[in-house]
């Protein structure tokens, strides 16, 4: 092998083996001959990346003192490329990035296709970290799209797992799930260990987010096969995956095993605080350890108190629900709901981030096919016009879909937010939705319009007499019968704990309570069981206001019939009250 050859193969290692490029570019540096500047290069290359930052900057002196001299202008900006990964390295993202906007202000420098891969990886890495997603997106797509012109398969591999990483951060989990696939199973052919920890993790990840606990595992019992391939201490830097992945098939005394080589110093310090508290608080609570669940999930927000949407993540999303659990389990209801509401934020946050960023991965794909395709076209000018726009059409087409595909996801991650997850129901964000546009439609028409406020009766009792799992069943049970029995016309949603709200439009108090009492026999005439216990039988109460007359909006017809409501529950409850068509400030 000569310099050049060696050469050529430090740029083939450089992702997939990273030792072997360093070996690579030191035998070249070494023999000081007239590529001795980018066998230096490749040395400060590797070290920066994973071996010893301080032997990356002697390397990169070393690169400098010859490139500089040469007038070589390519060498020198790929020493500052490398200068600006040591600086992202150290926690500098702004002067990381200054120093790449440098490097691409000053021009055609003649990068090589694996040059370019290495910036653009770079400077997709620098905006991700800097919380610029469009940026970072587009970024990481043209890298994609230079590694398959470069055809180095390492820079492939890379590409595929950084799209991958990146779309699971920003929870796109269908493209994080096939880049991360498509990487791992390419890493697997290359065997090449380093990528395929990465495309490993990645996946663990996506997949338990995914749902795919079994999946999940899988990939998890491959990693541990390979261990002896793995760079030395691979293993021990993803303790949390591995944990995460017997946590989801619930093999508990694994997961702790992992968590516990994982747990904070004496300092408080981890990984990763808020997904190693939110694993070891779900461990707790399935052990039946809800007190101590709770103070540790709560403690780990107390530290992390800046949830909003921008900073939206998968894992604070979890962490939230544990917490909500542990409140519920200890009878906290009111905790629980407070920390449901603050996790309800946390997923909204990320559906809006995760819907954008799929439809600039969308618009980044497409330019770059559309450039892929310019550029064919230049290279074969004997191409027919009617392959032309054939191609066109295919690529339209695929468009069209991809774009029908993203509105969907949309439309899902909408109605999932408008749901109560537990009768599936809608919810109150729902109801003061649709309520303006109803109220309107009743105003316009002169027609009247019912709120009614339905409670169910000493559900507490119930819950504490039959549990919890007995209550959830009769407020599931409760609110399928609604949904058959009232309208469709009708908007009827779980207001919150055992209380419900249905919006009647076209209809006036008596012929609401009709309905309603109708809907009160067929509910104490249901049989229920939970297991094998009978439940006695169950009632409500409701209170009916009517538009125009108790309000105009939607919170002081909820009022008023609230005020109804009390009324029947002081009466002796399983009734059904309208407020008088008069006075309605007094309520005996
Ligand atoms: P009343 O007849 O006066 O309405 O009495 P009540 O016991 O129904 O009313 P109270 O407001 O005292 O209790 C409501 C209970 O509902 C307390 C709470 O634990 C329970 N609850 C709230 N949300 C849920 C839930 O999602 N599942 C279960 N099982 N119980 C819930
Ligand atoms: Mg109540
Ligand atoms: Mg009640």
């Amino acid at each position: 092998m000569n310099d050049q050859d060696r050469i050529s193969a430090a740029w083939a290692a450089s992702y997939l083996d990273p030792m072997r490029a360093i070996a690579l570019g030191r035998t070249v540096a070494e023999a000081d001959g007239e590529l001795a500047a980018e066998g230096w290069l490749h040395v400060a290359l590797g070290e920066v990346r994973v071996g010893d930052p301080k032997l990356a900057l002697q390397a990169l002196e070393q690169a400098r003192r010859r490139f500089g001299p040469a007038g070589n202008l390519r060498g020198l900006a790929l020493c500052d490329e490398v200068k600006a990964i040591q600086l992202r390295r150290l926690g500098d993202h702004n002067s990381a990035m200054r120093l790449l906007a440098d490097i691409d202000a000053r021009g055609d420098l003649g990068y090589t296709a694996s040059d370019r891969y290495l910036a653009l990886n770079s400077r997709a890495i620098t905006h991700k970290a800097l919380g610029q997603v469009d940026e970072a997106l587009r970024d990481f797509y043209a890298a994609l799209e230079t590694a398959q012109a470069c055809g180095l398969l390492g820079q492939r591999i890379t590409a595929l797992t950084n799209l991958g990483g990146y779309h699971k951060d920003l929870h796109n989990l269908e493209s994080a799930r096939s880049y991360s696939e498509e990487a791992l199973s390419a890493a697997r052919d290359a065997r090449a260990p380093v990528c395929i920890a990465a495309a490993a993790v990645n996946l663990i990840h996506t997949y338990h987010a995914c749902g795919q606990f079994g999946e999940a595992r899988a990939v998890a019992a491959y990693l541990l096969d390979y261990e002896g391939e793995l760079l030395p201490g691979t293993l021990r830097q993803h303790q949390l995956p591995l944990a995460l992945a017997h946590l989801g098939v619930g093999e508990l005394d694994a997961a702790q095993q992992y968590l516990d080589r994982s747990a904070p110093n004496a300092l408080g310090q981890c990984d990763n605080l808020v997904l190693w508290s939110w694993l070891q608080a779900r461990c707790l609570l399935l052990r039946s350890n809800a007190t101590r669940a709770r103070l540790l999930a709560e403690r780990a927000l107390s530290d992390k108190p800046s949830w909003q949407a921008g900073n939206a993540d998968f894992e604070t999303l979890q962490l939230l629900h544990v917490c909500a659990d542990a409140c519920e389990a200890l009878g906290d209801t009111a905790a629980a709901l407070a920390w449901l509401r603050r996790a309800n934020q946390v997923f909204e946050g990320l559906v809006s981030r995760s819907a954008r960023a799929r439809s600039t991965a969308l618009q980044a794909s497409y330019e770059l096919a559309q450039a892929q395709r310019e550029r064919d076209i230049a290279r074969d000018s004997h191409r027919s016009v009617e392959d032309d726009r054939r191609r066109l059409v295919q690529l339209n087409q695929a468009l069209q879909a991809q774009v029908q595909e993203t509105e969907m996801l949309h439309l899902r991650l909408r109605e999932q937010a408008l749901r109560d997850p537990l009768t599936g129901l809608h919810n109150r964000r729902y109801l003061f939705e649709m309520a303006p546009g109803l109220l309107d439609l009743a105003r316009r028409q002169a027609a009247p319009l019912c709120v009614v406020l339905i409670d169910l009766d000493h559900f507490k009792l119930l819950n504490d007499t039959y549990g919890h799992h007995a209550g959830d069943a009769v407020l599931q049970r409760f609110a399928s019968l609604l949904a058959q029995m009232l309208r469709r016309s009708d908007v009827v949603c779980r207001h919150g704990g055992e209380e419900f709200v249905a919006v009647m439009p076209d209809i006036d108090a008596d012929g609401a309570q009709t309905m309603l009492t109708r809907l009160l026999q067929a509910y104490q005439g249901q049989q229920q069981d939970v297991g094998r216990r009978k439940l006695p039988s169950c009632s409500f109460s409701a209170g009916i206001a009517v538009f125009p007359t108790h309000g105009s909006s939607l919170e002081q017809l909820l009022s008023r019939a609230d005020r109804a409501l009390y009324s029947a529950k002081a009466r002796g409850r399983a009734r059904i009250e309208k407020m008088p068509m008069t006075d309605f400030g007094t309520f005996s």
